[in-house]
């Protein structure tokens, strides 16, 4: 199999022949690393000229990763009229707004791209601009929600769906049993695990809270540890400046806010011991 050093990152990246002319035109960068938005590989600032983005994605994370994306097209092509699309979207919504250029993020996947649009990958934009110091940020908060003075917020995922990015349900019991006696909030859509004794100091929140309440303890929260999940986005978002997070597979992820706030480990580096370590090393005990 054929090779190449990407230019941005230094990793060797493998590839089939059939993708050689891709990688060409991708300025030999491999696909954790190429963008188009943030490296503007677009005409910039076309005046006068409708520009039609594809919704963001229907996940919490992809939708707060997408705001940055609008906010800095914005700033950057300061003459156009932008439109993002967040409703039904068929390849006509498209056409009816005789846009000069459309953007279409890899989130949207539930209908096809068209022909000439700029495909991007939300990640990747999301990753390079949160390495230039610009983090998406949540502006709504609820504060209707009586909190403990101090205590952590926990994000588990236990849901049905996509079962390997559930928090192990031995990880958590180990969490809950090694964090010092102090309040210890569940949050999330999800449900408890059967098989975890959550214990005294546990509150049971699921489904009980709005996003911009989830938003306001988070803000509030000495920490929030969870598996990668959109939550753990919402936390970075909302300005928690001690989280612990892990299961992140690219190795070419970032956090979305000041990495000092934020301990993340990689899938394969997603031990309880290490992250435990991380845990008593920010909670300071
Ligand atoms: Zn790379």
């Amino acid at each position: 199999m054929p090779k190449f050093y990407c230019k941005t990152c230094c990793r060797i990246v493998s590839y089939a022949e059939a993708d050689h002319g891709k990688f060409n035109n991708h300025n030999w960068e491999c696909d954790s690393c190429y963008s188009i938005i943030a490296a503007k590989r677009y005409v910039v600032n076309q005046k006068g000229t409708t520009t039609f983005f594809s919704p963001g994605g229907r996940a919490l994370g992809d939708n707060i990763m997408f705001q940055v994306i609008k906010d800095q097209y914005i700033k950057d092509n300061p003459d156009e009229n932008v439109i993002f699309w967040d409703g039904h979207i068929e390849p006509e919504s498209v056409l009816l707004y005789r846009p000069t250029k459309v953007f279409w993020a890899d989130v949207t996947n539930w209908v096809a791209c068209p022909a000439g649009a700029h495909k991007y990958k939300m990640s990747v934009e999301a990753c390079i601009y949160a390495r230039a110091g610009i983090y998406p940020e949540w502006k709504s908060f609820d504060e209707s929600v009586d909190l403990p003075d101090k205590y952590v917020v926990i994000s588990q995922r236990n849901i049905n769906k996509a079962e390997e990015k559930n928090m192990k349900s031995e990880d958590l019991q180990r969490i809950i049993k090694f964090l010092p006696a102090m309040s210890i909030l569940i949050v999330g859509n999800d449900m408890l695990f059967n098989n975890v004794e959550y214990g005294p100091y546990c509150v049971d929140y699921l489904k009980k809270l709005t996003l911009n309440q989830i938003a306001w303890v988070m803000k509030n929260a000495s920490m929030v540890i969870g598996v990668d999940n959109g939550l753990i986005h919402l936390a970075a978002a909302a300005g928690c400046k001690n989280i612990v997070s892990w299961w992140y597979v690219s190795d070419q992820w970032f956090p979305k806010t000041r990495p000092e706030y934020f301990d993340a480990f990689l899938r394969e580096d997603s031990y309880i011991n290490s992250i435990l370590i991380a845990i008593k090393k920010r909670l300071e005990i």
